[in-house]
């Protein structure tokens, strides 16, 4: 069974594709390689000894992504493929918009136009801004974005939920909380083309010795010791939460055509407390200083993650400790890639 994996080399949309790969599934990857190497997919047959078709597409561009859908039965689409830096989508917020936008909108044309169903679309807990309620449930209030990332997946939810009620295909939202480390056998990772600006790339970059400290972004905040709170989920249990969403979806399981599930731990720890893990499990220091507020940071943010529990039966196997260890094991492999 083909399944359309748009930004399948990226960070979550390799792992994604390996736990499909796993589960029988025929993944069909496209992406511009804009923020992503292609090396990635013989990492991905390195591992699950399967190559994996790719198509290096645009996704704004319609001709281009219609004629994939025209070569291939595809029989469920997971659309990972969009910017996600908040920082630079707050200078450049008509990049992001019309990116993530129009992308997402060339999706679903061709869903109505080929009558096609079952769509999984890659959301974020930026979505519910500073939220007075926590943890956040599905059904939370959304306040505004604190970015144009941010709303572009507002906005992008909004888009699917109305395409999914005008023509009933059915459509699941994951909204990933913060997604780190890598997979066991670190052959992929967190692996950008731009400067990382994540937390866990950015411990893991400085300790290595790519930057020189590291800073972190505000130590007066309302929490424990002052730095922001976040709920740091395992990039191999997210991925495997995608793969419990497209068997609701072709099982028919869903309940509603359009669903929207929290991808997180269901713990917030601060951005201390998440580097004194990567120091307790590697053993290394990390050099950092305590720097001004991030602009478009939220103060704190986790999930709750009983509707997913409930009805995907997913639930995290993986815990911080798991991510900082993995993610350092990457770096360790990368630099040793970069050195030889
Ligand atoms: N953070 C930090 N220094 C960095 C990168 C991130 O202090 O160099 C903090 C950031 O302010 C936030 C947390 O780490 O509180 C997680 O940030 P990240 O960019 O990984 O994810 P976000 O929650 O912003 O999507």
């Amino acid at each position: 069974m083909k399944i359309l994996v748009t930004g399948g080399t990226g960070y979550i949309g390799s792992h994604t594709v390996v736990e499909l790969l796993a589960k029988g599934y025929e993944p069909v990857i496209a992406d511009d390689l804009s923020n992503s190497r292609v090396d990635v997919l013989d990492a991905i047959e390195q591992i699950t000894g399967k190559k994996v078709p790719f198509y290096q597409v645009n996704l704004c561009d319609k001709k281009m992504t219609d004629e994939i859908f025209r070569s291939n039965d595809i029989k469920a689409t997971i659309h990972f493929a969009a910017w996600k830096a908040v920082g630079e989508s707050v200078d450049h917020p008509l990049k992001y918009y019309k990116n993530n936008l129009l992308s997402l909108i060339n999706l679903l044309e061709i869903y109505q136009e080929r009558n096609l169903n079952n769509f999984v679309f890659s959301s974020s807990c930026s979505v519910y801004g500073q939220s007075e309620q926590l943890p956040v449930k599905e059904d939370t209030p959304l306040m505004k974005a604190e970015s144009p990332y941010g709303n572009t997946k507002q906005i992008g939810e909004e888009i699917l939920r109305d395409a999914i009620k005008s023509t009933g295909f059915s459509g699941i939202a994951l909204r990933y909380f913060n997604p780190a480390g890598s997979h066991a056998s670190a052959l992929i990772g967190e692996y950008p083309l731009q400067a990382p600006t994540n937390l866990v790339p950015v411990i893991t970059q400085t300790v290595i010795g790519k930057r020189e400290a590291m800073t972190i972004y505000g130590g007066d905040y309302n929490t424990a010791d002052g730095t922001c709170v976040r709920d740091y989920v395992h990039v191999v249990d997210i991925a495997k939460a995608h793969v419990l969403a497209i068997e609701r979806q072709i099982s028919n399981k869903n309940k509603q055509p359009y669903e929207v599930f929290n991808l997180g731990s269901g713990s917030g720890n601060t951005v201390l407390e998440a580097l004194k893990s990567f120091e307790r499990v590697t053993g290394k220091k990390v050099n950092y200083k305590i720097g001004p507020r991030r602009s478009g940071d939220v103060e704190k943010i986790y999930a709750d993650t009983s509707f997913a529990k409930n009805e995907l039966g997913w639930k995290c196997g993986l815990d911080l400790d798991d991510i900082m260890k993995s993610a350092w094991e990457w770096e360790l492999k990368l630099n040793e890639r970069i050195s030889i």
